[in-house]
């Protein structure tokens, strides 16, 4: 029977940090109880009480900000609309300072039971410097109320190539973070993106960023550090415990349909590719409208093969040559026959059961790989 995973976007936080551009707001607070109407409204419209819900990503933004009973109002409309399974994975995001017992326990009580931390780094002048709101004592304090809550699997987000941020940086945070035996950590690379404070700031020369190689040292350190430790990298940011890996991350790798819910949320839902309106506005608007949806289309078989082989060579599940045989009639043994021999005799492939899957060294080239199997 068909299932779908589900993601929910809140596009408030407390303040706008100085790397970010996801949509998030921090001047419309006042429009939170409206948004969450409308966010009611447009899951109304998907209601299919059959359709079989394996998990579901509250995201953000940060929904640890909204109002006390938001989150435990959504998660009764998620299940009066959909058969969520028993054993759905279902995470909320949130930051370190806005997690207090009264919302871990309404979180807990609505069947939240996976909570994504964003700490990115535990030296408080970095957190200072990249505009963040919380300290290193901020985030092991949730974790402790998360805890007491009752919630367990606990993922942190990290960030590396930071400016400022030295290798010892990293360590420092990795130690933490694994000593408070989460379930799962993400590593991301800081991506400098345009309109935000932290590309000004680079630009008037007032920050640097580390040099690429020292970036990627922070990298190898990280994927070495964290496999000592017992993490098992099963994508190029992603660590986890055994059995702890991120049921929504592996769904959008795996290219499995999902809905998504909220301003400038997307989905893939059959064989759509949609997104809904951006700003909390034109969202809260589009109530009165029958769709929320301000953009669709129809995934070529061109554009499915290209992120099946994007997305699946992120993973350490590889992409599954008879999966690709069966589904887009391609043999890449065949059609790629040098390239793949040249990538393997490199070292940056390796060919396990049919799966074509990154080594160490490719996950380092995967954009280079990528490019080369698609073209
Ligand atoms: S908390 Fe997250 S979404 Fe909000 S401003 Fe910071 S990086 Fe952006």
């Amino acid at each position: 029977m068909k299932s779908v995973g589900i993601y929910i976007h809140f596009p408030f936080c407390a303040s706008k940090c100085n790397y970010c551009n996801f949509n998030s707001y921090s001047d419309k607070n006042d429009l939170q109880k409206s948004y969450l109407q409308a966010l009611l409204k447009e899951i109304n419209l998907y209601k299919d009480p059959k359709l079989i819900v394996d998990s579901v990503f509250i995201g953000g933004g940060t929904p640890s900000f909204m109002f006390d009973g938001c989150i435990s109002t959504l998660m009764s409309e998620l299940r009066k609309s959909f058969a969520i399974d028993s054993d759905a994975e279902v995470t909320i995001e949130c930051n370190p300072n806005s997690v207090t017992l009264q919302k871990a326990r309404e979180w807990k009580e609505a069947g939240i039971n996976r909570v994504s931390i964003g700490l990115q780094t535990s030296n408080d002048n970095l957190l200072k410097l990249i505009g963040r709101v919380h300290t290193k004592k901020d985030y092991i304090n949730a974790v402790g109320i998360i805890r007491d809550s009752g919630i367990n699997n606990i993922n942190t987000d990290c960030l590396i190539g930071l400016p400022r941020q030295k290798l010892t940086d990293v360590k420092h945070t990795l130690s933490l973070v694994t000593k408070l035996n989460c379930t799962h950590i993400s590593v991301y690379s800081l991506i400098v993106e345009k309109e935000t404070k932290i590309s000004t700031m680079l630009e008037k020369g007032e920050l640097k960023l580390p040099k690429e190689e020292k970036s990627l040292s922070m990298y190898e350190f990280a994927c070495r550090y964290l496999r000592e430790n017992g993490y098992i990298k099963y994508e190029v940011s992603n660590f986890a415990k055994r059995g702890f890996e991120c049921v929504h991350n592996l769904h959008t790798w795996q290219m499995c349909e999902y809905l998504g819910f909220g301003a400038g949320a997307h989905g893939y839902y059959n064989n759509i590719r949609y997104s809904n309106y951006k700003d909390i506005e034109s969202y809260i608007n589009a109530s009165s409208k029958k769709s929320f949806v301000e953009q669709k289309e129809k995934l070529t078989p061109t554009q499915k093969f290209e992120e099946t082989i994007m997305l699946g060579l992120r993973t350490k599940f590889g992409i599954d040559l008879d999966e690709i045989k069966k589904n887009f009639k391609i043999d890449l043994l065949k059609t790629k026959h040098n390239t793949i021999n040249n990538l393997m005799s490199n070292g940056f492939l390796s060919l396990v059961y049919n799966k074509l899957i990154p080594t160490e060294l490719g996950f380092t080239v995967l954009n280079k790989i990528i490019l080369e199997l698609v073209s």
